[in-house]
């Protein structure tokens, strides 16, 4: 055996993939590609995406990570063990400049309800192994653990949630906005880069890079499938459809979300079919998890009407007008179709604002750039799961970098009826160190039975029967490796929405 053939892994023996030569080739290797991890997502009861990109040089200001303009051939393995004795499948992908030498494998052939480790090599090097799993057989409901989580700013602490988010080993990962921030760099732990606002596509791609450099971050990535949408931040923050929300910086704002949405694509681990289109890009989609859940995972920014009264919390009749809409007359339609489908016995709603009614004071002030500045909206979908006899919905939600806990009113000035429920994840570090003893709630919403404001995420194991749902806090992310506790849980019962006493 010649040194090379000692380098080279020899792998193969599952049935039917011919055996594969992975081999390691340290030999006048490039620089290491796989600075930014692994991830994979979307997952089917057949297959699973994945995810690298090739980035040597990951915060180079041109955006290309000290890439040529050559392809590069990416060979991937989908393995049934983590030291990949057992192939399941193998492939190769090209990750071309124009997409920042990232790649979108979508593996099929597996089988339903498993776990399985994949890796990459390129450039003479293989990247690190990820764990992943295939959703569920429908016709089976075995229990889920999923967590959410939403809003991680760079500066304003260490990534520590994540990092205990992947010691969870949960089946899935639902991240539901604020994924990076624009904005240039301030005061914090750690220091944005670009240092300026970004607003064309080489920044976009530089800070998607600098936040996937994060080892935390590539650690839940590395953990389990993701599934994923956006908020404001990717790309200006609360922006509405084509309406920027102020003018700096300067420039067509169509190119300006052409250019996030390509680096927001580019960096998940989202199908071929989400790719962008100019500045539009389908995100909005259904996965389904075997009969026991299925997550409708909604955009809440490119289809909206701009924020009534010119945004901010305030008393605004205009919030009510029939014709506003949050989602997009196509986003209700489908939505409400996918409702009335009854596809699982929970139906997750994966979005990123604030559902449930919430006055900020006695007057009625109530944020505009929520569900409550777009209620007629809220109401037909409300009114839409009700009329189909949908009782395990559950609204997930991001973006208020505080944690919440909700009964959904099919009246919420009279308090009729408890009709859903909704779970609001606080930031893994937006806002920065929070305030255990900050547990105040109003006595203007009586159907909101939980708030606190520290970091961390949700933590759920869902059954045919019953949600468990905890709230996992840190003490402290200015500060790194904190543990985390569990601060509150709850029930919901499939066939009872709303908020039980564990
Ligand atoms: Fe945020
Ligand atoms: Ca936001």
């Amino acid at each position: 055996m010649d040194a090379m053939q000692r380098r080279t892994f020899l792998l193969g023996g599952a049935a039917g993939v011919s055996a594969a030569l992975f081999s390691a080739r340290t030999a006048n290797a490039a620089p290491y590609p796989f600075t930014l991890g692994v991830a994979s997502g979307e997952p089917t009861s057949a297959g699973v995406v994945l995810w690298t990109r090739l980035a040597p040089s990951p915060l180079d200001t041109d955006g290309f990570g000290g890439m040529s303009t050559a392809p590069v051939t990416v060979e991937w393995q989908v393995a049934h063990d983590r030291n990949f004795t057992q192939l399941a499948v193998t492939g190769s992908a090209t990750a071309v400049r124009a997409s920042a030498h990232t790649v979108h494998v979508e593996v099929g052939g597996l089988q339903p309800g498993r776990e399985y480790w994949y890796r990459f090599r390129a450039m003479g090097h293989i990247s690190q192994v990820g764990r992943t799993r295939t959703a569920p057989a429908v016709g089976t409901s075995p229990a889920m653990t999923m967590l959410f989580a939403s809003c991680s700013h760079y500066e304003a602490g260490f990534f520590t949630a994540y990092r205990r988010m992947a010691e969870e080993h949960p089946d899935l990962i639902l991240h539901l906005g604020d994924y990076i921030y624009e904005g240039g760099a301030g005061s914090g732990v750690r220091t944005h880069q670009p240092t300026a606002e970004i607003a064309d596509l080489a920044d976009y791609r530089v800070r998607h890079a600098l936040y996937k450099r994060d080892t935390d971050l590539q650690a839940a990535h590395a953990e389990a499938p993701w599934l994923v949408v956006w908020d404001d931040h990717e790309v200006e923050n609360n922006y509405a459809g084509l309406i920027r929300a102020n003018s700096s910086p300067a420039g067509d704002f169509r190119a300006r979300r052409a250019a996030a949405y390509q680096a927001y694509y580019e960096h998940m681990p989202l199908r071929p079919a989400q790719a962008p289109v100019g500045e539009n890009m389908q995100l909005y989609r259904r996965v389904r998890w075997g009969s026991l859940a299925t997550f409708h995972m909604l955009d809440t920014r490119q289809y909206r009407d701009d924020q009534a009264c010119g945004d901010g919390t305030k008393v605004c009749p205009e919030a009510d007008d029939p014709t506003r809409t949050l989602t997009g007359a196509a986003q209700e339609a489908w939505l409400l179709d996918g409702l009335a489908q009854r596809l699982g016995t929970w139906d997750l709603l994966g979005q990123q604002v604030f559902f449930a009614q919430r006055l900020a004071d006695a007057s009625g002030a109530k944020s505009m750039d929520a569900w409550d500045g777009y209620t007629a909206n809220r109401s037909r979908l409300q009114q839409g799961w009700v009329q189909r006899g949908n009782t395990g919905t559950v609204v997930l939600t991001g973006d208020v970098h505080r944690s919440w806990a909700s009964n959904l009113m099919a009246d919420y000035t009279t308090q009729d009826r408890v009709i859903g429920t909704e779970l609001v994840a606080t930031s893994i570090t937006s806002g920065g160190d929070g305030n255990a003893a900050d547990t105040g709630l109003s006595s203007l919403n009586p159907h909101v039975k939980f708030f606190r404001n520290l970091r961390g995420y949700v933590r759920t194991v869902t059954t045919p029967s019953q949600m468990n749902v905890d709230f996992r806090a840190l003490d402290r992310v200015t500060v790194r490796d904190m543990p985390v506790k569990t601060v509150q849980s709850y029930v919901i019962q499939a066939d009872n929405p709303g908020l039980q006493a564990p």
